[in-house]
């Protein structure tokens, strides 16, 4: 027990998980009593008074650290054994023991394995370039993390652009937020929240759409609970019931994948009611005329009969919303995960703009980001049509100005072609287009949509590096494994929802041979003939965590970043939490953006009309319900972390669907039966409970569970714009197992 422990030293650290952002205290001590100067290890983790979390840490953050101790750590670098193919079904055959990963790979020193990876990526690069092929056709890719650090994301993305000569680099948040970042940047010319969750206590109503924070945010929720219960009014959309439904004031139950209607509905309201904010709208907003023409046709009578919210309930929300003294609008995956995710959350943009509910505490614009890195990932420029800050590849300014900051790459000259994206860089590898792929940290065999399309295109590579802390399905069908760090393990900064940043500092070292990730990067680099130098001989062999490189590749971004210009490493270190963007050294950072403008070419806010359209998921005779899949509250996206911490498995330890008890009846399912759900795209067989939190029609599971990986169900259609999966919407037919 915790109690009984020897403590010898206390690291001060951020969660690895969600993005809230969570401050805490790491107690290391020896891992057996009897050898003190042995091996280390985590024993507890306590709560810090953090700007976000002010001593508060959820399930996760409290118990979910073990897994960093986990015996099936990977402790060595791994090469696929000779002769023996990549299978698919290979995943499976590892993951419940059927088959060794031992069978599969064999252990190599770091020299053969760094050579290896990266001699088999150069070999595709170079034959791609000297065929003359540029851009994104060049046949290789580069998946980053949003768990891992700014620095790791930024030398990545340096390392794609600079040694594969190609913009072909993207990470997961294409796969949540990518839709929200888009019409954000669309409209008002940043990607980022305008204000911090806490700021929910300030605000008289929070409307929170498509987002279920006491899962997935958990901390954060416990702001909102805060300020419903002094007072705030509280309106929840979405399909699904969850546990701030009881406190909401109207917990709006819409049709999934109605998003668009609901919205209309409240904006029709809005400006046939007179409730606008002219003076907001005379001063900062473009593209009111075409938004009001856009949506004098959705009456509350029209969008009720598409959404399912009586009209009544519409114009009251839709009061409500526009008179409150602060109207503050927090989202999630539920907005952006649609194949018309850019159209909600330009709807949600537009009704904080012509509200004028924008700009002071308790308003603005909230996107809650999923990973405890996806803001600090983005904003370093993992993306494939922009460099760090945001800055489009394609403008010749921008590519000259990181073509100074960075000196020569491979080519001399910065690829101006946008690279493909996550799902695309899939389609172009089942198409032989794209043949090399480094994944660091990224498990796209549980990630992505229409996974048995996935796992067929990663196993058909002709070289997969994957860098991880286990051997994920990815890894799985790698060619070379290398082993990498634990958060707990290394240096490295993180942005958290907020826009706040904070260092994450090490506690233990990584187990038997595994190395820092950006150690590995840089040693990639080197192999793909770029001259770096972050890691100098002083600062060892890669094994044992080191300030000093990454504080040097924080600094070389930071020079390209304006909202770190006043954050040098030192500060952060000396400070540890510091909102961005901070212009100052010497003052603090603005939690609240927009002001009393936007960052667009004009300075206003660009509004951009939309209209209900029905999906590509069409239910019918055969595929009757709608399938959304989420997370629960004990397992971190794919699983890779938290499935290997004990506590956590043990409170969910299955993978369960969430069916309506009246959907269930006639097809003869009990709570706790087995049942096999299939789509168009795949199927797998889990466990049924049955709860009206769902609607009628829909059934919800966890992305989280090899056993039965719900992305195999889901299908690859993708939003026009942000090229982001439609995840909440698929349709799918539900069956009982029968019993044996
Ligand atoms: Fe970690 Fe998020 Fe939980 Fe905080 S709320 S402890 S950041 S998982």
């Amino acid at each position: 027990g915790a109690g009984l422990a020897t403590i010898t030293k206390e690291v001060d650290s951020v969660c690895p998980f969600c993005g809230v952002g969570c401050q805490l205290r790491l107690h290391v001590g020896p891992a057996q009593e009897s050898a003190p100067e042995g091996p280390q290890k985590v024993h507890y983790v306590t709560g810090l008074d953090g700007p976000a979390n002010h001593g508060r840490l959820c399930v996760k953050g409290r118990y979910g650290f073990d897994y960093i101790h986990h015996p099936r750590r990977l402790s060595t670098p791994l090469i696929r054994r000779e002769g023996v193919k990549k299978d698919p079904a290979d995943i499976d055959r590892v993951k419940s023991g059927e088959v060794a990963l031992e069978a599969l790979f064999r252990p190599a020193s770091w020299d053969e394995a760094l050579d290896f990876a990266a001699g088999g990526l150069k070999a595709i690069r170079d034959e791609a370039l000297a065929a003359g092929l540029r851009g994104r056709a060049i046949p290789l890719a580069g998946f980053g993390s949003a768990k891992g650090s700014n620095e790791e994301a930024y030398l990545f993305q340096k390392l794609v652009r600079q040694g594969f000569a190609t913009n072909n680099v993207d990470h997961c948040t294409r796969l949540c937020h990518a839709s929200s970042v888009a019409a954000l940047l669309e409209g008002v010319g940043s990607g980022a929240v305008s204000n911090p969750v806490a700021d929910v206590e300030q605000a008289g109503l929070i409307f929170l759409i498509g987002a279920n924070p006491v899962v997935n945010h958990p901390v954060a929720a416990t702001w909102i609970k805060n300020a419903v219960d002094r007072g705030a009014k509280l309106v929840i959309a979405d399909p699904r019931r969850n546990a701030l439904s009881r406190r909401a004031t109207w917990h709006l139950a819409f049709r999934p994948d109605t998003d668009v209607a609901l919205l209309n509905g409240l904006l029709h309201v809005i400006i046939a009611e007179g409730l606008v904010d002219a003076g907001f709208i005379a001063e900062r907003v473009r593209g009111y005329e075409a938004l009001q023409a856009a949506v004098a046709e959705a009456t509350p009578e029209r969008m009720a009969e598409i959404c399912g919210i009586d009209a009544d309930t519409i114009r009251a929300v839709a009061r409500a919303f526009a008179t409150s003294k602060g109207s503050m609008i927090l989202w999630g995956m539920g907005v952006s995960q649609h194949v018309h995710g850019t159209d909600n959350a330009r709807g949600l943009i537009a009704l904080s703009m012509i509200t004028g509910q924008i700009g002071r505490p308790g308003t603005g614009l909230h996107p809650l980001r999923g990973q405890n890195n996806v803001q600090g990932a983005s904003d370093a420029g993992l993306i494939p049509m922009m460099l760090p800050n945001y800055q489009r590849v394609a403008e010749a300014g921008v590519r000259a100005s990181f073509e100074q900051l960075w000196g020569e790459g491979l080519l001399p000259r910065l690829e101006a072609e946008p690279g493909l994206t996550v799902v695309e860089i899939m389609h172009a590898a089942s198409a032989g287009r794209i043949r090399g792929i480094y994944v660091e940290g990224e498990n796209p065999a549980m990630s992505d949509p229409d996974l048995n399309h996935a796992r067929a295109a990663l196993a058909s590579l002709q070289h997969l590096v994957v860098q991880d802390i286990f051997a994920t399905e990815t890894a799985l069908l790698a060619d070379v494994i290398l082993p990498a760090s634990a958060h707990a393990e290394k240096w490295g900064s993180y942005t958290n929802t907020d826009r706040l940043i904070q260092p994450g500092r090490p506690a233990t070292r990584p187990p038997g041979e595994a190395r820092q990730d950006l150690w590995a990067i840089e040693q990639i680099g080197r192999r793909l003939g770029l001259p770096w130098a972050y890691w100098t001989a002083a600062d060892g062999d890669g094994q044992a965590a080191a300030e000093a490189p990454v504080a040097r590749v924080y600094e070389e971004m930071r020079q390209a970043m304006e909202p770190l210009a006043g954050v040098p490493w030192s500060r952060l270190v000396r400070e540890n939490a510091v909102m961005t963007p901070a212009a100052r050294e010497d003052a603090p950072g603005e939690a609240i953006v927009f002001i009393d403008r936007f960052p667009t070419d004009d300075g206003r806010a660009h509004l951009v009309p939309t209209t209900f359209a029905a999906g590509p998921e069409t239910r019918d005779a055969d595929y009757p319900l709608v399938l959304t899949t989420g997370r629960v509250l004990e397992h971190w996206h794919t699983g890779a972390m938290t499935r290997h911490a004990s506590m956590l498995e043990a409170i969910a330890p299955a993978p369960l669907v969430q069916m309506h008890p009246l959907d269930a009846e006639p097809l003869g399912i009990a709570d706790g039966a087995a049942i096999r759900m299939a789509t168009r795209h795949g199927e797998v067989q889990a466990v049924a409970v049955l709860t009206p939190e769902v609607q009628r029609g829909q059934v919800f599971m966890a992305f989280a569970y090899w056993e039965a990986a719900a992305n195999r169900l889901t299908g690859d259609a993708l939003d026009a714009v942000a090229k982001i999966p439609g995840f909440k919407v698929t349709a799918v037919q539900v069956q009982p197992v029968a019993a044996a």
